[in-house]
């Protein structure tokens, strides 16, 4: 379970509603289980129930058994899409290991807004999943030209561009690992003036993920993958 930093040997841990409600009630833990904490900071840690009550359970962490890790400095910048499917999106990107997810709004979103609560939710349950010990950022969404000016500088921007690109593993392999993002379209892709702003970005790489037109977050995961594959380490 993710819960507030810092844990510390010995410091009690009090978690309520959803939280003790699924250790007491879908785990039935009761005092003297063993339960593994993580706090996105400290890292991760056994701790040993202390005492269960119906609306809250307190632990006691009692031993670290892993940092937290290290996060290959990857952020993907997903256009906004419909919110089933860009829940997919943050879900694949957590267990894919990314540091930060920095959504926009393009021009051809059908959604222009998302739920922080909800956001933050989703990439909690992929983290605790699949056993990662940091949480990925999800920053609030920004529009494509407020992203773009105020991009930092020294970041490569991996754009995976229906219209063609180069092949994205020998983009990435070319990048050498150095700090990137990988930015992917809507639903509706981009249109010529986005797809120009974008371009003319200097760190810009178009990056093609073959000859096939994938859905949004088909594209987001599959480009996350192979980056991960070829300059994640
Ligand atoms: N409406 C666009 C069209 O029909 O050409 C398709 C947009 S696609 C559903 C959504 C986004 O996924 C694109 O903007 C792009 O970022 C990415 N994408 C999809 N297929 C791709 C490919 N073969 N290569 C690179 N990026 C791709």
């Amino acid at each position: 379970l993710f819960v507030p930093p810092p844990l510390a040997e010995g410091a009690h841990v009090e978690v309520e509603g959803n939280q003790a409600h699924y250790l007491s009630r879908v785990m039935r833990v009761a005092a003297g289980d063993t339960v593994i904490l993580c706090d996105d900071q400290t890292g991760e840690w056994a701790a040993r129930v202390v005492e269960t009550a119906k609306r809250s359970v307190i632990m006691e962490p009692v031993e670290r058994l892993r940092p937290r890790e290290a996060v290959p400095d990857l952020w993907l910048c997903p256009a906004l899409i419909k919110k089933d499917r860009f829940d997919v999106v943050l879900e694949k990107a957590t267990e894919l290991g990314v540091a930060e997810i920095r959504p926009f709004i393009a021009r051809r979103s059908v959604a222009d807004r998302l739920n922080p609560d909800r956001a933050r939710s989703a990439v909690i349950e992929a983290a605790e999943q699949c056993a990662r010990t940091a949480l990925p950022v999800v920053a609030a969404p920004v529009s494509l030209d407020a992203m773009l000016a105020d991009w930092p500088e020294g970041r490569t921007l991996f754009f995976a561009d229906e219209a063609g690109g180069a092949a994205a593993v020998d983009a990435f392999g070319a990048g050498g690992g150095e700090v990137a993002a990988i930015l992917v379209g809507p639903e509706g892709g981009f249109d010529d003036s986005e797809r120009a702003a974008i371009r003319a970005l200097p760190r810009a790489v178009p990056i093609s993920l073959g000859p096939r037109i994938l859905r949004a977050e088909t594209a987001a995961i599959a480009a996350t993958a192979l980056w991960m594959g070829v300059a994640g380490d």
